[in-house]
């Protein structure tokens, strides 16, 4: 039989760019993944389609799956022989229960491995300016969990604490924050300690909230802290007033809704959260090669028969390319035909396969384009591998100068509507909608319905798609250049 094995892996404390390389190479892999309710799901993302997902977390409507319960789902799915990734909040041997979950697989020599993660307990308060340590106030650092049993006392030695001077972190403490403050106070800790907690530590939506030991309970009651929150006891705390780098994040604050297809969005959301933003990817498009490419193999058949060669989108050029090889040739079977694209992201795609556009129009459209190469006159045919349903612009300015062209379809654009019920929850005034193509404004219109009432903002790369987008109620703004940067930029000044 074949043995599986169990990986214990650390998701980090909720960015999800703090997942370990290693973590994230032992999700892709996984056959069955069993997780928790702090891991976020940009982390759950990355577990493969066909992977077996098991949520043992609290949710709000159910309880969370005993830990014995956990331990024997672990064994059994390795014993079945799966590869499984236990992926915990933070670290998992850091108040994770990782070790009793090892207890179980090591009696049934189970293979097993640990990943580290890093914690919530360090990264919590160094995304809200909180060096755990610094020479100049403390040489010690200590973990606390603040975790009370219901009717118990809280079994923490507080003089103990106190006289160590060091910075104290407790987790699970915001229930008994009070309990903990009042023991620190009267064991001896000036009143006067700088204190603090982080909810949702890295997250976009990360708060903190600064007083001192005598006054946080009070302050934090004011300002409804809630669980998942780091509470920081120790005069670091005082440098997080000028050391709050992650409140000062351009975008904080700023939810974005990026409607990219899958496989191309990752750069944009990537920017996006490391400027601050709240960023959720909801694909409303996706492109796929035409099953029939008889229409695009004549063309290229007779490649000398043309003097141009267009493109209009990345997923052109790409769907081409990848013909090409899955046929057994490569671009040689281009020739020394001129290219020309519709904008800088069609010839950035062609330069990945060593190709680089003689022509781009300053506006990235399709009059623009078929303007552009009316100057350039062509002597032979125009050849344009692009979508179904391409814009007319391109054809009509072709026409009008008389320039022969063949419009060969090579892939064409599917609307998808997965996730559209949490992305509604999303949909505020303040958010605001990233489009790159007038396609995937179609896209999330037809997934989401009439959404005119919602008086939603759209940043939008070019005139057309904005021009798209008004047509569906939302107020516009437009990159001043068709590129992601300058995407980024108008996000940026919304
Ligand atoms: N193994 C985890 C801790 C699990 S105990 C780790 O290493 O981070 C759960 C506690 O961790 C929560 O009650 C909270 O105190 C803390 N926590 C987890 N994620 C957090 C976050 N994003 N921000 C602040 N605190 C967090």
């Amino acid at each position: 039989m074949k043995h599986g094995k169990v990986i214990l892996v650390g998701a980090g404390p909720g960015d999800p760019g703090l997942l370990t390389i290693k973590g994230r190479k032992a999700l892709q892999e996984a056959q069955v993944v069993i997780y928790d309710r702090l891991v976020s799901p940009e982390i759950l993302a990355l577990v493969p389609e066909d992977a077996e997902r098991i949520n043992v977390g609290k949710e709000a409507d159910h309880h969370p799956v005993p830990q014995d319960q956990i331990n024997e789902l672990l064994l059994q799915k390795a014993l079945e022989g799966k590869y499984v990734v236990r992926l915990k909040g933070g670290d998992p041997f850091l108040f994770g229960r990782g070790g009793e979950e090892l207890e179980l697989l090591s009696r049934h020599g189970v293979d097993f491995q640990e990943i580290p993660g890093i914690t919530s307990a360090i990264a919590a308060p160094a995304c809200a300016g909180i060096p755990v340590t610094h020479r100049d106030f403390c040489s010690s650092v200590h973990i606390i969990t603040g975790h009370q049993r219901a009717g118990k006392p809280l079994h923490i030695h507080f003089p103990a604490l106190v006289q160590t001077e060091g910075t104290l972190i407790f987790l699970m403490g915001v229930g008994s924050l009070p309990g903990i403050c009042q023991g620190l106070l009267e064991a001896g800790m000036d009143p006067d300690m700088p204190a603090a907690t982080v909810e949702r530590g890295t997250r976009p939506d990360q708060r903190v909230t600064l007083a001192t030991v005598a006054t946080l309970p009070q302050v934090a009651s004011q300002h409804q802290v809630r669980s998942p929150a780091t509470i920081i006891v120790g005069r670091v705390c005082s440098l997080s007033e000028d050391f709050n780098w992650f409140d000062r994040l351009p975008l904080k604050g700023k939810t974005v809704i990026v409607t990219r297809p899958k496989n191309r969005a990752g750069t944009i959301s990537d920017r996006l959260r490391a400027m601050g933003a709240r960023v959720a990817e909801f694909p409303c498009i996706e492109t796929r090669p035409l099953p029939d490419q008889e229409a695009m193999d004549a063309a290229l058949a007779h490649m000398e028969d043309y003097s141009y060669l267009v493109f209009t989108s990345a997923a052109g050029v790409k769907t081409a390319m990848e013909h090409l090889f899955s046929t057994g040739r490569d671009v040689r079977a281009l020739g020394s035909i001129r290219l020309a694209a519709i904008g800088p992201g069609t010839d950035a795609e062609l330069r990945r396969y060593g190709l680089c556009a003689d022509l781009i129009p300053t506006i990235h459209d399709g009059a623009h384009l078929g303007a552009l190469l009316c100057d350039a006159c062509p002597r032979g045919r125009v050849l344009i591998l692009r979508a179904q349903w391409g814009s007319e612009a391109l054809t009509e300015a072709l026409t009008s100068r008389g320039i022969p062209f063949d419009d060969v379809h090579c892939y064409e654009t599917h609307y998808t509507a997965r996730q559209a019920e949490e992305i509604r929850a999303l949909l505020t005034p303040d958010t605001i909608i990233a489009f790159t193509s007038a396609s995937t404004v179609r896209g999330f219109v037809g997934a989401m319905g009439d959404v005119n009432h919602l008086h939603l903002r759209a940043a939008c790369i070019g005139q057309q798609t904005a021009a798209e987008a008004q047509k569906h109620g939302f107020s516009t703004v437009t990159a001043s250049s068709a590129t992601i940067d300058a995407l980024i930029d108008c996000i940026g000044g919304m």
